[in-house]
């Protein structure tokens, strides 16, 4: 009796080339983020971000208002991508968020050499700001800057809607998370960031970053290699919302990440335009923010970057 073996199917392909390639076909049907919108980018459909799948910048270079260990002497940086999948109605930055006025188209080619550039600069890290709507193209960039001798690493500066599907994708691309966790609070998050189910998006997805990257790890010299690094801002009226914020990342996430307690909340965009948006058109009070540190120490957290100006 002749004995034939089947044949055992393929390993499936894990390597960084083969995920990059999986993400670029996602534009064709987009998920890349959690309004999982499955329009056909490559096309000239937008979604929710506004965009087609070609990345456009504001701007680049050595930024120094980012946390410490991201600044060190050298400073961020700093590349700020337009468009976003959140919409915000307080942003700071809507010009190039929400209406675009001027920002200019790039490459994947010429993202790798934006990058390369600001490692020639003196920067600590090439901080991708707003990436999430095009992560296939910046992992590529990335992929290309590495291959031409970049070396500091790859920070993810994200709004923190994201899917855990796609951030496990990025494994070996981004060596620093820092998502700014908006709301533990739905309603919130539906008027205000016009994200619903963000705390069901951002909880695992930050699990899968610390999975990845674990705590901030920093060099002799205090700069940070790799990890992450957690901003909140604290908003007027929703003390609640982020108190379960800080409860979430010190006992699902681990005490020693480093949280930033942002204090610096200021009305812009819409926020009091033609009286909309009232609740939240005032800057929190000394009280508010010291509610909220005092939860996150209460809670264990002990690597917290806080606003001692408002303590
Ligand atoms: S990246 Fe843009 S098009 Fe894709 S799912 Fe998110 S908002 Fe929609």
């Amino acid at each position: 009796m002749i004995l034939v073996m089947a044949e055992s199917p393929p390993a499936p392909d894990h390597s960084l080339e083969a995920r990059i390639e999986a993400l670029e076909g996602r534009y064709a049907d987009c998920d890349l983020c959690a309004h999982e919108c499955h329009v056909d980018r490559t096309a000239g459909e937008i979604g929710a971000c506004q965009v087609d799948d070609r990345v456009r910048i504001g701007s680049q270079g050595p930024h120094f208002g980012e946390e410490p260990p991201l600044v060190g002497s050298g400073g961020s940086g700093t590349v700020f991508l337009a468009h976003c999948n959140l919409a915000c109605v307080f942003c700071q930055n809507f010009e190039l968020s929400q209406e675009v006025s001027s920002a200019r188209t790039v490459t994947a080619d010429e993202l790798a050499d934006i990058a390369l550039s600001l490692q020639a600069q003196g920067c600590h890290n090439v901080n991708f700001v707003t990436p999430t709507h095009h992560s296939p193209t910046l992992g590529e960039a990335v992929t290309i800057a590495r291959e031409q001798g970049l070396e500091i690493p790859i920070v993810w500066n994200c709004g923190g809607y994201e899917r855990a599907e796609i951030i496990a994708e990025l494994e070996g691309i981004v060596d620093i998370y820092m998502p700014d966790v908006k709301w533990a609070d739905e309603s919130a998050a539906r008027m205000y960031s016009k994200a619903p189910g963000y705390w069901e998006a951002v909880r695992p997805a930050l699990r899968e970053m610390h999975r990845q990257v674990g705590d901030l790890a920093l060099d002799e010299d205090g700069v940070a290699r790799s990890g992450l690094l957690v901003r909140h801002l604290v908003m007027p009226g929703h003390v609640e919302s982020s108190k379960r914020v800080v409860e979430f990342v010190a006992e699902e996430l681990s005490r020693d990440t480093y949280l930033n307690l942002m204090a610096q909340y200021r009305p812009a965009y819409k926020v009091g335009r033609h009286g909309r948006y009232q609740t939240i058109n005032r800057q929190i009070t000394a009280e508010e923010y010291r509610a909220v540190v005092e939860h996150a120490e209460a809670a264990g957290l002990r690597n917290l970057e806080i606003d001692h100006w408002r303590r």
